[in-house]
């Protein structure tokens, strides 16, 4: 079959504001805040976050001559002070590196790790799951932590700096403070009264005893405190040390209010589980599209062999032609089907086997491409097929529905003067984790283990994402870096969301590769997520569309959502040029910065 190529490889027009880093570093508002714009463009290195102190952090770095490693540490970190509710040392992620030199991608696996002790019985009680709300503010969902594993594992490979130097624009902003906007009041809200449960988080994002005031400067000195020690110290100091034993104590003991009523489950983690903890070194996934070469995060993330299977259904499309209605139908339809075999087939694959190179293959692809048509729409749940044995528009397996993720997290993309390139999502899972911060030490702990499924989605078919010993629940991150015939970067994104991180990073590779939109325009176009479920969910901007009428009348169902996603980018443009790009109004919008801009 002939396939379309990628649309979108030519230099793009930049009309947005183009914010510049000079010498004396970032410009800053009346505030003292660094300043917020969508895209950027020019040399030396980029960075996109959601944040623009984040941002800030990593622009120092690149601009001091660091790599895009140690940049996107230094960015992580910041992110750890300003988006606590979002990302910390107290979660995990996956980290996505592009290698300008040896022109390869390399991928860490942070994710957290149940306590050894765990069965696949670890949310049940009485014979039944537990509610799911109750399990997320408890010590009982809370995994050991791979955020800081996952930075150590990626300075010692590829970067260039050492920690302590890196941690220190963040520990210096947790203990100068940060200004607070709209969201993080409006994030502090919705945990106002879990936090309450937990007097050291109510103490800490509730001061004196109320929501933070925008415009006020927030301070985390305990922070500043763990940074510093974890930059004397080394991570070691987390995984064996006095922090580890405060962790331990903390998940196996949640310090809860007694007065408040909360059933805060304790944990079973260990001090054996943080010293057993290993961030992976492992493979990328990687899927051929339009002559690209599209790269992400094998499992136990389910990101790049979910989006990479759509991408694979979508390439006997040529979307670059199809009218705007055929476009979303077709993106629709291909993801929902990604999402039936992705219940079916992915999980941790140190338990489960993951027939991850079939689930990529074309022939694959090929073969549940087939039940799309053009006037009709495909029901859910529907059926996985078999990567491992593909028959042409197979329907014959048992349908299992898609369980339930949360949605936080953050994403950060950054690139360097000498090419390399990273993608890298990290979490905490919920929009502020477990609830429960750990004592004196200023950072949430992660409530990643809600990720497993409690129970099996189906009984009746193999659920891979059962928790057990050790074992890494099934993610949805998605780091993804795109190359060209020569192996060199075109653009890298990713985005936070739980299980609609999928969708986002499809939805804007397709807007950007095929659909000719400018980068910055991609992330901003108004999404759709359709993860094999009766309805899709839509943003406003196609909730009230002339298309959704059209599309109803085929078939579809849509439900409201009113957010989805925060994506962050940057794209390469010829002669060590780069774009930034960031959300323009997700989330409060995103910050995109380059080390020396061009108007
Ligand atoms: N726990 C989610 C996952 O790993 C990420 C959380 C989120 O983005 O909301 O897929």
């Amino acid at each position: 079959m002939r396939r379309p190529v990628a649309r979108n490889l030519a230099v793009l027009a930049v009309s947005a504001a183009v914010v510049s880093v000079g010498a004396a570093g970032p410009p800053t508002t009346e505030t003292g805040t660094a300043e917020k714009v969508p895209v950027a463009v020019g040399y030396g290195g980029a960075v996109a976050s959601v944040d623009a102190d984040a941002s800030a952090a990593g622009i120092e770095v690149l601009r001091k001559g660091g790599n895009a490693v140690d940049a996107a540490v230094a960015t992580a970190a910041a992110l750890g002070v300003t988006e606590p509710y979002s990302a910390g040392i107290g979660g995990g992620g996956y980290f996505v590196y592009y290698d300008a030199k040896s022109r390869t991608v390399h991928t860490i696996d942070g994710r957290e790790t149940a306590p050894l002790t765990a069965g696949s019985d670890l949310f049940v009680e009485d014979g039944k799951a537990i509610p799911f709300a109750q399990a997320v503010s408890s010590g009982l969902g809370v995994g050991t932590p791979g955020t800081p594993a996952t930075w150590q594992t990626a300075l010692d490979k590829w970067g260039s700096r050492k920690l302590g130097t890196l941690l220190r624009p963040a520990e210096r902003l947790a203990r100068d403070g940060f200004v607070v906007d709209a969201t993080f009041r409006s994030q502090t809200a919705s945990n106002e009264t879990r936090f309450r449960y937990f007097p050291d988080s109510a103490e800490l994002f509730l001061p004196d005893g109320e929501l933070p005031v925008v415009g006020s400067t927030f301070k985390n000195p305990d922070l500043a405190r763990t940074y510093a020690e974890l930059g004397r110290k080394g991570v070691g100091a987390l995984y064996r040390g006095d922090l580890a034993e405060d962790i331990v104590d903390t998940v196996n003991e949640p310090p809860v209010d007694p007065g408040s009523g909360w059933n805060a489950r304790p944990g079973e983690l260990s001090v054996k589980d943080l010293a057993a903890y290993r961030a992976k070194l492992q493979k990328p996934t990687k899927t051929s599209y339009r002559g690209l070469g599209v790269y992400s995060i094998a499992p136990s993330s389910s990101g790049g062999t979910t989006v990479g299977e759509a991408l694979n259904i979508l390439e006997g499309t040529d979307l670059s032609k199809a009218g705007e209605d055929q476009y979303l139908h077709r993106y629709i339809e291909a993801s929902r089907i990604a999402f039936a075999d992705r219940g079916r087939w992915v999980g941790d694959p140190a338990f489960e086997d993951v027939p991850a190179k079939e689930l990529l293959s074309q022939k694959y692809a090929d073969s549940r491409a087939c039940l799309i048509k053009d006037d009709a729409v495909l029901t859910s749940p529907l059926a996985p097929g078999d990567p491992r044995d593909p028959a042409a528009c197979a329907t014959g397996g048992t349908a299992a529905p898609t369980t339930y993720e949360g949605d936080s997290t953050t994403h950060l993309t950054a690139a360097d003067k000498w090419g390399n390139v990273v993608a890298y999502t990290l979490t905490i899972e919920q929009t502020g984790g477990s609830g429960i911060t750990v004592p004196g030490r200023g950072f949430i702990l992660n409530n990643e283990l809600t990720d497993f499924s409690f129970t099996p989605a189906n009984p009746a078919v193999h659920d891979p994402n059962l928790p057990g010993p050790g074992k890494r629940p099934r993610s949805s991150i998605a780091p993804t870096i795109v190359l060209d015939q020569h192996d060199k970067p075109v653009v890298a994104l990713g985005s936070p969301g739980g299980a609609t991180i999928i969708t986002t990073v499809l939805q804007t590779l397709t807007g950007f590769l095929d659909r000719g939109l400018p980068l910055v325009d991609a992330i901003a176009a108004p999404r759709a997520s359709q993860r094999n479920g009766a309805q899709t969910d839509l943003e406003p901007g196609l909730y009230n569309s002339e298309s959704k009428a059209r599309l109803e009348a085929v078939g579809h169902s849509f439900r409201l959502n009113p957010e989805i996603g925060a994506a962050t980018a940057v794209q390469r443009l010829p002669n060590g040029k780069w774009l930034a790009a960031a959300e323009k109004v997700r989330r409060g919008g995103g910050s995109a910065m380059v080390v020396h801009p061009v108007p």
